[in-house]
Protein backbone atom coordinates (compact mmCIF):
# COMPACT_ATOMS: atom_id res chain seq x y z
CA UNK A 1 0.00 0.00 0.00
CA UNK A 2 0.81 3.19 -0.71
CA UNK A 3 2.28 5.33 2.18
CA UNK A 4 0.52 8.68 3.27
CA UNK A 5 1.25 12.02 3.29
CA UNK A 6 -0.03 15.66 4.41
CA UNK A 7 1.23 19.12 3.69
CA UNK A 8 1.30 21.48 6.52
CA UNK A 9 1.31 24.70 5.68
CA UNK A 10 2.29 28.30 7.59
CA UNK A 11 1.03 31.35 6.37
CA UNK A 12 2.99 34.13 8.27
CA UNK A 13 2.51 37.89 7.26
CA UNK A 14 6.45 37.39 6.31
CA UNK A 15 6.97 33.94 5.14
CA UNK A 16 5.07 31.30 3.36
CA UNK A 17 6.18 27.52 4.85
CA UNK A 18 5.06 24.26 3.74
CA UNK A 19 6.20 20.79 4.42
CA UNK A 20 5.12 17.58 3.44
CA UNK A 21 4.72 15.33 6.63
CA UNK A 22 4.53 11.64 6.95
CA UNK A 23 1.88 10.54 9.38
CA UNK A 24 4.58 10.17 12.25
CA UNK A 25 5.24 14.15 12.13
CA UNK A 26 8.59 13.53 10.04
CA UNK A 27 9.17 16.56 7.73
CA UNK A 28 10.40 15.16 4.63
CA UNK A 29 10.48 18.09 2.37
CA UNK A 30 9.95 22.12 2.44
CA UNK A 31 9.18 25.00 0.84
CA UNK A 32 9.92 28.32 1.89
CA UNK A 33 9.42 31.72 0.34
CA UNK A 34 8.39 35.64 1.32
CA UNK A 35 4.12 35.66 1.44
CA UNK A 36 4.27 39.61 -0.17
CA UNK A 37 0.83 40.47 1.33
CA UNK A 38 0.55 43.76 -0.38
CA UNK A 39 0.28 41.65 -3.67
CA UNK A 40 -3.15 40.27 -3.25
CA UNK A 41 -4.63 37.57 -2.82
CA UNK A 42 -4.49 36.13 -6.59
CA UNK A 43 -0.97 36.23 -6.26
CA UNK A 44 -0.89 34.58 -3.03
CA UNK A 45 -3.21 31.52 -4.00
CA UNK A 46 -0.87 31.16 -7.12
CA UNK A 47 2.01 30.73 -4.79
CA UNK A 48 0.57 28.62 -2.87
CA UNK A 49 -0.75 26.45 -5.61
CA UNK A 50 2.82 26.79 -7.05
CA UNK A 51 4.47 25.81 -3.67
CA UNK A 52 1.80 22.61 -2.88
CA UNK A 53 2.28 21.22 -6.84
CA UNK A 54 6.30 21.02 -6.26
CA UNK A 55 5.57 19.19 -2.83
CA UNK A 56 3.32 16.80 -4.02
CA UNK A 57 5.61 15.85 -7.23
CA UNK A 58 8.31 15.11 -4.18
CA UNK A 59 5.79 13.24 -2.59
CA UNK A 60 5.20 11.28 -5.89
CA UNK A 61 8.75 10.59 -6.94
CA UNK A 62 9.09 9.05 -3.40
CA UNK A 63 6.04 6.77 -3.54
CA UNK A 64 3.80 8.81 -0.98
CA UNK A 65 0.11 9.52 -1.66
CA UNK A 66 -0.20 13.10 -0.43
CA UNK A 67 -4.21 12.99 0.75
CA UNK A 68 -4.80 16.37 2.73
CA UNK A 69 -3.75 19.81 3.21
CA UNK A 70 -4.20 21.87 6.59
CA UNK A 71 -3.02 25.48 6.56
CA UNK A 72 -2.39 27.73 9.17
CA UNK A 73 -3.81 31.50 9.07
CA UNK A 74 -2.61 34.43 11.09
CA UNK A 75 -6.35 35.44 11.73
CA UNK A 76 -9.47 33.97 12.81
CA UNK A 77 -11.20 31.09 11.74
CA UNK A 78 -14.88 30.78 11.72
CA UNK A 79 -16.55 27.58 11.87
CA UNK A 80 -18.18 28.69 8.76
CA UNK A 81 -14.28 28.26 7.11
CA UNK A 82 -14.51 32.35 6.68
CA UNK A 83 -11.10 34.05 7.51
CA UNK A 84 -11.76 36.72 9.98
CA UNK A 85 -9.68 40.13 11.63
CA UNK A 86 -6.27 38.92 9.89
CA UNK A 87 -4.55 42.11 10.61
CA UNK A 88 -0.97 40.95 8.89
CA UNK A 89 -2.64 39.70 5.90
CA UNK A 90 -6.13 41.86 4.85
CA UNK A 91 -5.77 40.31 1.60
CA UNK A 92 -7.42 36.67 3.70
CA UNK A 93 -10.20 38.42 5.19
CA UNK A 94 -13.93 37.70 4.12
CA UNK A 95 -12.12 34.77 1.94
CA UNK A 96 -12.82 31.00 1.90
CA UNK A 97 -9.70 30.71 2.17
CA UNK A 98 -10.05 26.85 2.41
CA UNK A 99 -12.49 26.12 -0.29
CA UNK A 100 -10.03 28.53 -2.85
CA UNK A 101 -7.19 25.98 -1.95
CA UNK A 102 -9.03 23.03 -2.24
CA UNK A 103 -10.32 24.03 -5.86
CA UNK A 104 -6.79 24.63 -6.92
CA UNK A 105 -5.33 22.05 -6.00
CA UNK A 106 -8.15 19.33 -5.35
CA UNK A 107 -7.30 17.75 -1.85
CA UNK A 108 -9.30 18.87 0.82
CA UNK A 109 -8.13 21.55 3.11
CA UNK A 110 -8.16 22.13 6.80
CA UNK A 111 -8.74 26.10 8.08
CA UNK A 112 -6.56 26.46 11.49
CA UNK A 113 -5.49 29.20 12.88
CA UNK A 114 -1.89 29.71 13.17
CA UNK A 115 -1.47 29.30 16.81
CA UNK A 116 -4.14 26.87 17.14
CA UNK A 117 -1.89 25.27 14.47
CA UNK A 118 1.54 26.07 16.90
CA UNK A 119 -0.31 24.18 19.66
CA UNK A 120 -1.14 20.85 17.93
CA UNK A 121 2.34 20.71 16.39
CA UNK A 122 3.69 21.00 20.17
CA UNK A 123 1.21 18.61 21.55
CA UNK A 124 1.55 15.86 19.48
CA UNK A 125 5.41 16.49 18.45
CA UNK A 126 6.72 18.70 20.70
CA UNK A 127 7.49 19.98 24.31
CA UNK A 128 4.07 19.09 25.40
CA UNK A 129 4.13 15.66 23.90
CA UNK A 130 2.64 13.62 26.85
CA UNK A 131 0.36 16.43 28.37
CA UNK A 132 -3.52 16.47 28.02
CA UNK A 133 -3.67 19.96 28.55
CA UNK A 134 -1.65 22.70 28.33
CA UNK A 135 -1.54 26.68 26.76
CA UNK A 136 0.80 27.12 23.50
CA UNK A 137 1.52 31.05 23.71
CA UNK A 138 3.24 31.92 20.44
CA UNK A 139 5.40 35.21 21.62
CA UNK A 140 6.06 37.59 17.68
CA UNK A 141 4.59 40.60 16.25
CA UNK A 142 1.52 40.04 18.43
CA UNK A 143 0.91 37.50 21.22
CA UNK A 144 -1.64 34.49 19.94
CA UNK A 145 -2.27 31.25 22.05
CA UNK A 146 -3.68 28.05 21.55
CA UNK A 147 -5.50 25.56 24.28
CA UNK A 148 -5.32 21.63 24.00
CA UNK A 149 -8.09 20.59 27.01
CA UNK A 150 -8.45 17.10 27.55
CA UNK A 151 -6.16 15.98 24.40
CA UNK A 152 -8.02 18.41 22.21
CA UNK A 153 -7.77 21.82 20.44
CA UNK A 154 -10.36 24.17 22.27
CA UNK A 155 -11.11 26.59 19.44
CA UNK A 156 -14.58 28.36 21.65
CA UNK A 157 -17.93 28.82 20.60
CA UNK A 158 -16.85 30.87 17.67
CA UNK A 159 -13.17 29.61 17.00
CA UNK A 160 -12.03 32.84 18.66
CA UNK A 161 -10.77 31.13 21.44
CA UNK A 162 -6.63 31.86 22.47
CA UNK A 163 -6.47 35.33 22.34
CA UNK A 164 -4.11 35.46 25.41
CA UNK A 165 -2.12 38.61 23.53
CA UNK A 166 -5.81 40.44 24.41
CA UNK A 167 -5.86 39.26 28.07
CA UNK A 168 -5.96 42.64 30.10
CA UNK A 169 -3.04 42.89 32.84
CA UNK A 170 -2.71 46.70 33.25
CA UNK A 171 -6.66 48.24 34.23
CA UNK A 172 -5.65 51.70 32.86
CA UNK A 173 -2.40 50.46 30.75
CA UNK A 174 -1.37 51.14 27.27
CA UNK A 175 -3.86 51.31 24.49
CA UNK A 176 -4.17 48.28 22.10
CA UNK A 177 -5.49 47.70 18.81
CA UNK A 178 -8.06 46.01 19.87
CA UNK A 179 -9.95 48.98 21.29
CA UNK A 180 -9.02 48.14 24.69
CA UNK A 181 -6.46 48.88 27.76
CA UNK A 182 -3.42 47.16 29.15
CA UNK A 183 -3.83 43.92 26.90
CA UNK A 184 -1.04 41.38 27.89
CA UNK A 185 0.39 42.20 24.02
CA UNK A 186 0.90 45.83 24.82
CA UNK A 187 3.57 44.46 26.77
CA UNK A 188 5.58 41.40 26.32
CA UNK A 189 5.49 41.32 22.69
CA UNK A 190 8.22 41.35 20.16
CA UNK A 191 6.44 44.93 19.25
CA UNK A 192 6.28 46.12 23.15
CA UNK A 193 9.76 44.52 23.88
CA UNK A 194 11.58 46.29 20.93
CA UNK A 195 9.85 49.77 21.56
CA UNK A 196 7.91 49.46 18.05
CA UNK A 197 10.51 47.92 15.75
CA UNK A 198 9.78 44.28 16.12
CA UNK A 199 13.22 43.84 16.39
CA UNK A 200 13.29 42.05 19.82
CA UNK A 201 16.44 39.93 18.74
CA UNK A 202 18.34 43.25 18.72
CA UNK A 203 17.43 43.90 22.34
CA UNK A 204 17.96 40.13 23.74
CA UNK A 205 21.73 40.08 22.10
CA UNK A 206 22.26 43.70 24.29
CA UNK A 207 20.42 42.34 27.03
CA UNK A 208 22.46 38.97 26.97
CA UNK A 209 25.54 41.38 26.90
CA UNK A 210 24.25 42.89 30.44
CA UNK A 211 22.40 46.01 29.08
CA UNK A 212 20.44 46.83 31.97
CA UNK A 213 17.90 48.67 30.47
CA UNK A 214 17.43 45.57 28.04
CA UNK A 215 17.66 43.53 30.87
CA UNK A 216 14.77 45.58 32.58
CA UNK A 217 12.39 45.08 29.23
CA UNK A 218 13.08 41.24 28.90
CA UNK A 219 12.00 40.96 32.94
CA UNK A 220 9.09 43.64 32.58
CA UNK A 221 7.64 41.43 29.36
CA UNK A 222 8.00 38.13 31.92
CA UNK A 223 6.41 39.69 34.89
CA UNK A 224 3.76 40.27 32.57
CA UNK A 225 3.62 36.80 30.70
CA UNK A 226 2.99 36.13 34.87
CA UNK A 227 0.35 37.73 35.69
CA UNK A 228 -1.64 36.46 32.69
CA UNK A 229 -0.48 32.68 33.12
CA UNK A 230 -1.29 33.10 36.65
CA UNK A 231 -4.74 33.60 35.90
CA UNK A 232 -5.15 31.69 32.97
CA UNK A 233 -3.20 28.49 35.70
CA UNK A 234 -5.90 29.18 38.09
CA UNK A 235 -8.79 28.91 35.92
CA UNK A 236 -7.78 25.69 34.35
CA UNK A 237 -5.34 23.80 36.11
CA UNK A 238 -3.18 23.17 33.14
CA UNK A 239 0.11 20.79 32.92
CA UNK A 240 1.70 22.48 30.75
CA UNK A 241 2.43 26.40 29.41
CA UNK A 242 4.26 26.41 26.39
CA UNK A 243 6.44 29.68 24.98
CA UNK A 244 6.70 29.57 21.59
CA UNK A 245 7.08 32.04 18.76
CA UNK A 246 10.18 34.48 18.00
CA UNK A 247 11.06 35.61 21.40
CA UNK A 248 10.78 32.44 23.01
CA UNK A 249 14.25 32.30 21.50
CA UNK A 250 15.08 34.83 24.51
CA UNK A 251 13.59 32.09 26.68
CA UNK A 252 16.06 32.39 29.67
CA UNK A 253 15.24 36.27 29.86
CA UNK A 254 12.24 36.01 30.55
CA UNK A 255 11.60 32.95 32.40
CA UNK A 256 12.89 34.32 36.20
CA UNK A 257 10.38 37.11 36.23
CA UNK A 258 7.49 34.89 34.79
CA UNK A 259 8.11 32.16 37.42
CA UNK A 260 8.26 34.53 40.43
CA UNK A 261 4.92 36.44 38.82
CA UNK A 262 3.50 33.10 38.59
CA UNK A 263 4.43 31.49 41.94
CA UNK A 264 3.04 34.87 43.60
CA UNK A 265 -0.24 34.51 41.78
CA UNK A 266 -1.28 31.22 41.19
CA UNK A 267 -3.05 28.87 44.11
CA UNK A 268 -1.13 26.19 45.33
CA UNK A 269 -2.01 23.34 43.50
CA UNK A 270 -2.45 24.48 40.14
CA UNK A 271 0.65 26.38 40.62
CA UNK A 272 2.74 23.57 41.69
CA UNK A 273 1.68 21.32 38.60
CA UNK A 274 1.87 23.79 35.91
CA UNK A 275 5.31 23.17 33.95
CA UNK A 276 6.69 26.22 31.93
CA UNK A 277 8.47 24.99 29.01
CA UNK A 278 10.27 26.35 26.03
CA UNK A 279 8.63 25.24 22.67
CA UNK A 280 11.02 22.30 20.70
CA UNK A 281 9.44 22.65 17.26
CA UNK A 282 10.84 26.47 16.76
CA UNK A 283 9.28 27.52 13.06
CA UNK A 284 7.96 23.71 12.23
CA UNK A 285 5.14 23.64 15.16
CA UNK A 286 3.18 25.27 13.05
CA UNK A 287 3.30 23.54 9.57
CA UNK A 288 3.22 19.89 12.02
CA UNK A 289 0.34 21.29 13.82
CA UNK A 290 -1.38 21.60 10.33
CA UNK A 291 -0.55 18.39 8.80
CA UNK A 292 -1.43 16.50 11.69
CA UNK A 293 -5.12 18.40 11.93
CA UNK A 294 -5.71 18.07 8.44
CA UNK A 295 -4.50 13.83 8.53
CA UNK A 296 -6.80 13.54 11.63
CA UNK A 297 -9.92 14.82 9.97
CA UNK A 298 -9.72 12.17 7.46
CA UNK A 299 -10.70 8.48 7.94
CA UNK A 300 -7.42 6.98 7.03
ZN1 LIG B 1 -5.97 44.16 22.99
Amino acid sequence: MKQKGCIGIDIGGTNLRLALVDQEGRVLARSEEATLPAAGLPFLLSRLEFALEGLRETARSAGMEVVAVGAGVPGLVGRDGVVRASVNIPALEEVRLGEEIEKAVGLPVLLVNDANACAVGEHRFGAGRGCSSLLVVTLGTGIGAGLILDGRLWVGADGAAGELGHVPVEPLGRPCGCGARGCLEQYASATAISGGSGDAEAVAAMARGGDAGSLTLFAEAGRYLGIAVAGVVNLLNLEAVILAGGVSGSFELLEPSLRRELSARSIAVPGARVRILKGSLGNDAGVLGAAALACSSLPL
